[in-house]
């Protein structure tokens, strides 16, 4: 596609509002080196208009208003279409000062450009063939990216990996769709120009590719966001303690988030590349039966929505049956999928042996002592384990995106209904129409098939400037 320049030109600050050292002013459209070249006075061959000079050139010079001098600043010249958004852009770079800033926008401004909306300058780059949707998406994500794994995912998405995936599938259902057409237009002679049986298997392989994508999306979610663990326990369990050990033992980041509810601490932490978002259930504690309580309790929604459980206890006063009893409540209340982790807490307090002896009858358990830092390491690696790197290196696609994955999922239903139509020989018309809406899903990912409402939804969520 030949790149087109949007119809007017926009401006935005593409750096973080504030102070700072440098400041990027950001300029797209078919005026941006037009509105430069007026504000503009080089300091080496002043006659020199931006317009001759080369793409891809750094100049330095002055920004000017009536002859009265703004600020020195460095400016960036990319002309159509090797630029980010596909248009003419001129970036500069100004003093990072809020008011240098405000002033050369507003020249700008005067000069003929409008301040850009949210992602307007990525859309610009979508809309001129730059990138596809779902690469323009993973630029937001990019720039959210807090973690060396949401980092690495939004990159290679970015990239276009997943792209290509989705790419090659609309192939092979563009070639199916073709087959199952052609049939149509031929269908009073009644031939068969793809067998039934050929034209199903390849639906199961394609519904079988579909479901791999679709299943990646947890993974996917939950690099991007932080992989939720809940650490339960009674009052004084050691809770607190323990996560000041994990937090303590990474020199982690942490930032302290409110949790959404009143009921629940949150508390980010990176292990190695990784975003774990520990979950304190502070409601707990308070209740003399806290197992009953998180039946009613906010708790048990974060509980199911996490992949792993931290059951903390302390090994002095617990006993072992008891506790046996309390994990089956626990386990019985929730997902399936959660996985509850029994950690006997305050091991430096009880001997091996009794320890053995009295919780001999419980599966997977950790001893710990918060307080000591003893087997903190291992229950971390532990917590790794459960979504090692390499899952996230390796070559598979994931998806990180809520809206790729519904779509995902209504091609996999349209696949189906292909699958069913074709078992149950259906006229070939119902079969093409079904092919023609899962093609239409997976375009909306890509882009390929996007409406005006889709667009807005998406580059809204953009910061401004991007
Ligand atoms: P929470 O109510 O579950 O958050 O429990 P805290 O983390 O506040 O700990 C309760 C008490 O147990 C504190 O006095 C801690 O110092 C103590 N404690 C926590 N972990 C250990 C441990 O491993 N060994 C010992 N001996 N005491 C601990």
């Amino acid at each position: 596609m030949k790149p087109i320049h949007g119809d007017d030109t926009i401006v935005a600050l593409a750096t973080a509002t504030g102070t700072a050292a440098i400041a990027v002013i950001r300029l797209s459209g078919p005026e941006a080196i037009s509105i430069a070249d007026k504000l503009f006075k080089p300091k080496k061959g002043k006659d020199r208009s931006l317009f001759s000079s080369k793409t891809h050139t750094i100049h330095f010079g002055t920004i000017q208003e009536n002859g009265k001098l703004v600020d020195e600043v460095l400016l960036s010249l990319m002309k159509m279409p090797n630029s980010y958004t596909g248009e003419d852009t001129v970036e500069i770079s100004c003093h990072g000062s809020p008011y240098i800033q405000q002033k050369i926008i507003q020249l700008c401004q005067s000069g003929g450009a409008r301040l850009a909306g949210p992602g307007e300058f990525t859309m610009r780059a979508f809309l001129n063939g730059k990138m596809d949707l779902s690469q323009a998406e993973a630029v937001a994500d990019l720039i959210a990216s807090d973690s060396a794994a949401s980092h690495q995912l939004a990159l290679k998405q970015m990239r276009g990996g997943f792209s290509e995936e989705i790419r090659n599938l609309r192939q092979k259902l563009i070639h199916l769709a073709s087959l199952v057409e052609l049939e149509l237009d031929f269908s009073e002679e009644d031939v068969e120009f793809a067998s039934r049986s050929d034209l199903k298997e390849v639906i199961v392989q394609l519904i079988k590719v579909i479901t791999d994508l679709i299943t990646s999306f947890e993974l996917g979610n939950v690099i991007r966001k932080g992989i939720p663990v809940v650490i339960v326990g009674k009052p004084n369990a050691g809770k607190s303690t323990l996560l000041n050990a994990l937090l303590n033992e990474d020199r982690a980041i942490v930032s302290e988030t409110a949790g959404t509810t009143r009921d629940t601490i949150e508390e980010e932490v990176t292990l190695e590349g990784v975003k774990f978002r520990f979950i304190d259930t502070a409601g707990l504690r308070d209740t003399k039966d806290d197992i009953e309580m998180i039946g009613v309790s906010k708790a048990f929604e974060k509980m199911n929505e996490s992949p792993v459980i931290l059951y903390l206890f302390d090994v002095l006063i617990s006993r072992g049956k008891e506790l046996k009893q309390d994990l089956y409540k626990l386990k019985s209340g929730l997902n399936e999928k959660v996985r509850i982790i029994p950690v006997g807490n305050k091991m430096d307090t009880v001997s091996m042996y009794n320890l053995n002896n009295e919780f001999k009858s419980i599966e997977n358990l950790f001893y710990i002592s918060a307080k000591e830092k003893t087997n903190i390491d291992k229950l971390r690696s532990y917590l790794l384990s459960l979504y090692s790197r390499g899952k996230i290196d390796a070559n598979n696609s994931i998806v990180t995106s809520a809206r790729h994955a519904e779509a995902l999922k209504k091609v996999s239903d349209d696949l189906s209904r292909v699958y069913e139509g074709l078992s149950k020989n259906i006229t070939n018309d119902f079969i093409a129409s079904d092919l023609r809406q899962a093609l239409m899903h997976l375009g909306e990912i890509t882009g390929e098939i996007s409406t005006e409402d889709l667009l807005e939804n998406i580059f809204s969520k953009f910061c401004i400037g991007k």
